[in-house]
């Protein structure tokens, strides 16, 4: 599914250099280089400030913390993209409130967000999921129409935009992970917030080291330990030049299945917004049989995977979670009939940069007789 052996080696001379670099100065966490990719991710994203965390999860934790949300509040969000925003919502005892995803694209339906707002809601997480936009005109147009706060979930989509304008450039906030496995990825942990609000930026590097300002003074509620550390982000600063050129890679390997798999029967491609500009995070497609089709697959080698086989509302631990924090129980099954069905069919292909003609081609044609 992956090749980051491939990637490493490539970089294989400016990775050493930079951890050796790193080494010699002694400065371990939220130091030089991590100022410095800061500056760069903000520039390539487009926003006024990015702040350097621990990870993607943290990331969106600090983000609604930023926005002050907590016990009583509801934040909107959808249950197919792998329970990340769920997770952050249930972490500051907030109550999730689920929006069904739109069939064709599994994306999040902006028409549904107006009737899910109710006075508590504060805020909408947004997934751009599998390396595709959200509808971000619709997405913001309902929810400043409703006067709550937006929060891009962009971790599967680095390079992604919507008319030119990047994923993490729209919402008040957004969020991005650097786990190794994302289009842009260090060698362990990291994650970033982007923003265009200085006050906002302000609180958020103060958030992620103990509400502290200054050092060892406390001066903030709802403060954490969440830092990039030097070496990765030193790491990601080798790599980020290259994320264009990686990202087209993947976009190669995405329509060399497309045309693969052109003309199959049942075969439906997950549809791409027409003004967006998706970054192959995953292929991912639909079967009714898809434990069928995985295992035939499987059997040829090819090695399949499924984002995300159960939705955020029917997971055990968020149900328990709920329950422990008094709040609305989660909606039963049945509830989202799209989200549902679409975790029930959906898997996803090998899709990384480093697969060749001859894989993707033996890849297509396995697939079109298995199906
Ligand atoms: C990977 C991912 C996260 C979490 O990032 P971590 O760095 O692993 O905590 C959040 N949201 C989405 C959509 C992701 O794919």
């Amino acid at each position: 599914m992956n090749s980051l052996k491939g990637l490493y080696g490539m970089f294989d001379a400016a990775l050493n250099a930079a951890a050796a670099r790193v080494i010699r100065s002694g400065w371990t966490i939220l130091g030089p280089e991590v100022e410095a990719f800061e500056v760069a991710w903000a520039e390539h994203v487009g926003v006024g400030h990015c702040v350097g965390v621990a990870s993607g999860s943290d990331a969106l934790q600090l983000a609604l913390r930023a926005l002050d949300v907590g016990p009583g509040d509801e934040v909107l969000t959808v249950a197919n993209a792998g329970g990340y925003s769920t997770q952050a919502i249930l972490a500051l005892g907030a109550q999730p409130i689920f929006l069904d995803v739109e069939p064709d694209s599994l994306l999040l339906d902006g028409g549904a967000i107006f009737a899910a707002v109710t006075p508590r809601t504060r805020a909408l997480i947004v997934t751009h999921l599998y390396g595709q936009m959200a509808p971000m005109p619709a997405v913001l147009a309902a929810c400043r129409a409703a006067g709550i706060s937006v929060v891009e979930d962009a971790a599967q989509a680095h390079g992604a935009n919507w008319a030119g304008r990047q994923a993490g450039a729209w919402g008040d906030v957004a969020c991005f992970s650097f786990y190794p496995t994302k289009n842009l990825g260090a060698l362990g942990d990291g994650g970033a917030v982007c923003c265009s609000d200085a006050g906002l930026a302000a609180k958020l590097r103060q958030l992620r080291q103990y509400g502290w300002q200054p050092k060892y003074q406390v001066r903030m509620a709802g403060g954490m330990n969440s830092r990039l550390d030097e070496m990765q982000a030193a790491f990601l600063r080798v790599l980020l030049p290259a994320l264009p050129e990686s990202n087209a890679a993947r976009r190669r390997v995405a329509a060399s299945y497309l045309k693969g798999l052109e003309g199959v029967p049942g075969f439906v491609a997950i549809s791409r917004p027409e003004d967006a500009e998706d970054v192959a995070h995953l292929f991912v497609l639909r079967h009714p049989e898809r434990d069928r089709v995985r295992a035939a697959l499987l059997a040829q080698g090819i090695q399949t995977d499924i984002h995300y086989p159960v939705p955020d509302h029917l997971q055990s631990g968020f149900i328990e979670r709920v329950s422990q924090l008094g709040l609305l129980a989660m909606p039963a099954a049945g509830a989202l009939p799209v989200t549902e069905a679409a975790c029930a069919e959906v898997f996803s292909l090998p899709c990384h940069p480093f697969l060749d003609v001859t894989e993707l081609s033996r890849v297509s044609s396995v697939l079109r007789e298995v199906w």
